[in-house]
């Protein structure tokens, strides 16, 4: 029997890559804007129905990025329920984050809680739109704007997704999304900030060019973090894709559901009504008190199946980056964090396969 892996990368056909790649190897130009990196931007912005668009070398120095470029001071207000790179950028721009409890509906920031963690030193908010949920956007707006703070979201699994027929990058003062090969779009690494005031651009375009702005002086401070050609040419490639792979995850998530609703003791994120889901994560929550996520995931492992604890521990709980935050201020992220397990989900994605992944955690359940 085959090993069910947890995600698997979308990849152009190879002929198609070597058709395109030809041009790289005539051209030597392999970095530094170069033709397909210039594509490729031009080419997300319409995709994103975005404002503006720098790409990265992957999702995490975007993220630092965007925050050193707003130029962020003292708390940022964010979730624990995330990759720990969210916290990480947080840290090491210098600043302190401030977590705020997830909603138990769809895993992002209860905005009913962020207003009571705002002091005079809370420079921003840096919600994340988990598993491409979608946060309350609207009310953080609000939020932000009465305290005067920005708004950056971590996008990072949210690519393609909709809001009122809204590309959710076109939300708060920016947007971090990461193309790393197991993102529902990828460039093998990679990531962009998407962002509203055009006066940014070359603040984030030297931030990742050793601060060399467009004329060619270097004018501010800066490291490396820029996409190659090859990366570019894979990325324009599995754009033109993009769309059937989320049509075909959709499929896997409605068989998931059908398989698991109504079932006792595992419980589901619930659909949000007005958004354009992309897929790109299938988790339960093992609400049944006699059992584990932990040994769910040894159990799935044994029948060659990959699953995840994700995400898992709370990033507050991560002693080595930070001061070890009391995870009882964060009663449902600790509660979801402990139960929640994520399932394989890619496009092509077998229907024998969803079927033998759920039959295995149902098996689980009732041993
Ligand atoms: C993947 C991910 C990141 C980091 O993106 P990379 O491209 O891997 O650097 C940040 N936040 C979340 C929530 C992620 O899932």
């Amino acid at each position: 029997m085959r090993t069910i892996r947890i995600a698997k990368p979308m990849l152009p056909s190879l002929m198609e890559f070597f058709f395109y790649a030809t041009k790289i190897w005539k051209s030597r130009m392999v970095s530094n804007n170069g033709q397909f990196h210039m594509q490729l931007e031009k080419d997300l912005l319409h995709f994103l129905e975005a404002e503006n668009v720098v790409i990265y070398s992957n999702g995490h120095l975007a993220l630092e990025a965007a925050i050193e470029a707003m130029e962020l001071s003292g708390d940022v207000i964010t979730t624990p329920f995330t990759f720990s790179s969210t916290t990480q950028a947080i840290l090491r721009k210098g600043l302190k984050p401030v977590f705020c409890d997830i909603s138990a509906d769809n895993y992002t920031i209860d905005v009913d809680k962020i207003e009571s963690l705002i002091t005079d030193k809370t420079s921003a908010i840096l919600p994340v739109h988990v598993y491409g949920n979608v946060c309350d956007v609207e009310r953080i707006q609000q939020i932000a704007d009465r305290h005067n703070l920005k708004v950056i979201y971590d996008a990072a699994h949210s690519f393609g997704v909709k809001f009122n027929n809204v590309s959710v990058c076109q939300f708060g003062d920016a947007s971090m999304l990461s193309f790393h090969a197991t993102k529902v779009f990828n460039t093998l690494e990679g990531g962009a900030v998407v962002f509203r005031e055009g006066i940014l651009r070359q603040k984030l375009n030297a931030l990742k060019n050793f601060g060399i702005d467009s004329d060619g002086f270097i004018s501010s401070s800066g490291g490396n973090a820029k996409m190659n050609e090859l990366q570019a040419l894979i990325g324009l490639l599995n754009l033109k894709k993009i769309n059937v792979e989320i049509k075909n995850r959709r499929l896997v998530y409605e068989q998931y559901q059908d398989g698991f609703i109504n079932y006792n003791g595992i419980s589901l994120v619930s659909e949000q009504i007005n958004v354009k889901s992309n897929y790109s994560y299938y988790s339960i929550l093992i609400t049944n008190e006699e059992k584990s996520s932990e040994e769910l995931v040894i159990f799935l492992n044994s029948k060659r199946i990959v699953a995840k604890r994700y995400f898992f521990p709370l990033t507050s709980e991560i002693g080595q980056l930070q001061e070890n935050i009391n995870a009882n201020q964060t009663p449902i992220a600790k509660y979801v964090s402990d139960r929640v397990v994520a399932l394989p989900i890619y496009g092509d994605l077998k229907r024998k396969e969803v079927q033998r992944v759920i039959n295995s955690v149902k098996e689980y359940m009732e041993l």
